[in-house]
């Protein structure tokens, strides 16, 4: 393959390298006429080799000339030392010029040598045939003389130089498109065709092999904290330390910004590419000293074996994927073997995926409203969207597919419809009181989405809604992976004047610092702490904790999962002003809803 790229490339690039060499043509004469040369004269004609001999020693360089009368003997000659120049006559008993030429080409030690063809007529389908047979000349043997050869043989030299150049261009494009340029591992493209090769041979012995996926744990926490070149430089390290540790069976890549794969060859055993995931882990642990500043890192490592789990790169591919996204789940740092239960789920998952794109396309979601009750006079203060999934008459709970909407991305367009939507049904439940808050559900993913605030500027300003009463709820996790560029999105939100709340609270790290580093309003205590029948003081106590930090704070705060007067008699007592739960209401329809809370006038759903 790799010949044939570089002759194809050869042709495109001719012009262009030429530019380059014809400088040199002058220097080249020179040299034809100095140096000693090596030619071998084929011919069956003893006049016409003699008169050649005469000619060639007209010229001013010293020549070394052997001679044969046929092909065969010719080729014979010419395999036993280096020719710079063979001169073949095309008309010769049983084999001409023709194969003699095809037989030397193949031959890619006689690449630096002048084939020139002679012959006794001038024949234009005859030259070019030669030519196209390998010949750099064809000669009419009335028209050669010295200054003709010499002509024939600076061309010559002037196209092998080109064709080293042209090689050597060549292996650095092959090159840069091959490597990573940060790092100078292999990049995808290479890692593929690597892998390609590899299983084909392996097709045909016993061994082993695995396809090993590496990915950074957090590195976008050290490229956010420390700006990109320090995480390029720690990149650096990483692959130094991991390429100093193969053993060379194997060949290493960056397949993208901080994920990197290994393909292991000829293994006796699984153990052994658990060996090197092992091994890789270990030499992570040790802080990498990065323009003075320790840093601490990890891997996510999949791992596939060929032939056990899968016998083409695609598949290979895709189960170290998966192997290494479960073992990112599993709490990262850490290597996992891809099994097969892994492929029913990921199976799954890409089954639901493809079904929440057609429920978006064909809109499947509604949305629920939970009331928030002000726990004073138990009076409405506002909802909470919650999206269900309608198929097929059945309703899908958020907790069914939203992880699965999260992996896939597709949470950005469903969050979008959520938000749509929730606000303009705030805006049609204008009446129901002015300061009525609406609170949306955010996922971590969609803080990445940097038009956000815009697209939800936008909805306020379509359906003319306060923006003090919207209520973006965000999990304690969401605000643990921030990027620089997240945290952006939810001051602008924060800053247009919608409020944030933090959700959950009490099931995480509960950390005050989240509450005082982000611009939160208010806190939701999460329902699972709220205490059961015969629960003992200690749940009480945790409750009553979380509540007076929260005030101490002076954030507001919402009681989730009030079941019962006890509860809600709790929440007064606790001074938590505000609740939700199926004590009230479950989450509704907002048709539901409304003929609950609402006074609209009778026609309104005529
Ligand atoms: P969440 O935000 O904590 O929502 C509250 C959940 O508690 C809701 O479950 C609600 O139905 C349930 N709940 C309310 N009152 C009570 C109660 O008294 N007792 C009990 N046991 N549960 C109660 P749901 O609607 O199934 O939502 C589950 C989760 O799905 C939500 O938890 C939220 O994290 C997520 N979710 C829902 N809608 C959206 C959305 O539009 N976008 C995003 N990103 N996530 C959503
Ligand atoms: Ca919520
Ligand atoms: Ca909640």
């Amino acid at each position: 393959m790799y010949q044939e790229l570089y002759y194809l490339d050869f042709i495109k690039c001719y012009s262009f390298a030429k530019q380059l060499t014809g400088n040199d043509q002058v220097e080249r004469v020179e040299k034809a006429e100095r140096i000693h040369m090596n030619i071998l004269l084929v011919d069956s004609d003893d006049k016409d080799r003699e008169r050649l001999k005469r000619i060639l020693k007209s010229g001013k360089s010293r020549c070394l000339v052997d001679e044969a009368t046929t092909v065969n003997e010719g080729l014979q000659v010419f395999n036993s030392k280096h020719y710079d120049l063979v001169l073949m006559d095309f008309y010769m008993p049983q084999r001409d010029g023709i194969e003699m030429l095809l037989e030397i080409r193949n031959d890619r030690s006689a690449a630096s040598t002048t084939l020139i063809v002679t012959s006794t007529e001038e024949n234009e389908t005859l030259a070019l045939n030669c030519l196209h047979a390998g010949a750099h000349d064809f000669i009419v043997k009335s028209d050669i003389c010295w200054p003709r050869l010499r002509r024939a043989i600076t061309n010559a030299e002037t196209r092998f130089d080109l064709e080293g150049k042209l090689l050597e261009s060549y292996k650095n494009a092959k090159k840069l498109a091959e490597h990573d340029s940060l790092t100078g591992l292999a990049n995808r493209y290479l890692f593929d065709e690597y892998t390609k090769n590899a299983i084909l041979s392996h097709e045909r012995s016993n061994n082993k092999l695995a396809v090993v996926f590496i990915d950074i744990d957090n590195f976008k926490f050290i490229n956010d904290a420390y700006g990109h070149d320090l995480g390029d430089e720690f990149l650096k390290q990483v692959v130094e330390r991991i390429r100093n540790s193969l053993r060379g069976n194997e060949i290493f890549a960056r397949l993208g910004g901080d994920e990197f794969g290994l393909t292991l060859t000829n293994l006796r055993t699984n153990q052994d590419a658990s060996r090197v995931a092992k091994r890789i882990l270990n030499l992570l642990d040790k802080p990498f000293d990065v323009e003075d500043k320790q840093i601490k890192a990890s891997a996510s490592i999949g791992i596939s074996v060929f032939p056990d789990q899968g016998k083409s790169t695609e598949d290979l591919f895709k189960f170290a994927d998966i192997a290494m996204y479960r073992a990112k789940k599993l709490g990262k740092n850490q290597a996992c073997f891809f099994e097969g239960q892994m492929q029913e789920q990921f199976s799954a998952r890409y089954k639901l995926e493809n079904q929440l794109r057609t429920a978006l396309r064909d809109k499947q979601f509604i949305l629920y409203y939970q009331p928030v009750i002000d726990t004073a006079d138990n009076t409405l203060k506002g909802f909470e969207a919650l999206i269900r999934w309608c198929v097929d008459g059945k309703l899908y709970s958020p907790d069914t597919f939203i992880p699965i909407a999260e992996q896939s991305n597709l949470i950005m367009d469903i969050g979008r419809w959520v938000i749509e939507n929730a606000i303009e049904q705030r805006a049609q439940w204008q009446h129901l009181g002015e300061d009525l808050s609406m609170a949306i559900n955010l996922s971590a993913v969609q803080l990445s989405d940097t038009t956000l605030p815009r697209f939800i500027a936008r909805l306020l300003e379509k359906h003319q809604v306060n923006p003090r009463t919207i209520e973006f709820e965000l999990t304690e996790t969401a605000l643990l992976e921030n990027s620089t560029a997240q945290v952006l999105v939810i001051n602008e939100i924060h800053n247009m004047g919608c409020r944030i709340a933090l959700d959950d609270f009490g099931t995480g790290f509960s950390s005050v610092s989240h509450l005082r580093n982000f611009p939160i309003s208010t806190v939701k205590i999460d329902k699972s702490l709220m205490p059961n029948k015969n629960s003992a003081k200690k749940e009480i106590a945790l409750i009553s904790g979380l509540a007076a930090m929260i005030h101490s704070l002076e954030l507001e705060i919402i009681g989730e999962g009030v079941e019962s007067l006890e509860h809600l008699e709790l929440c007064r007592q606790l001074k938590i002003h505000n609740v939700q739960g199926y004590f009230f209401d479950k989450p509704l329809p907002s048709y539901d809803l409304e003929q609950r809370y609402c006074r609209l006038p009778a026609n309104h759903y005529v």
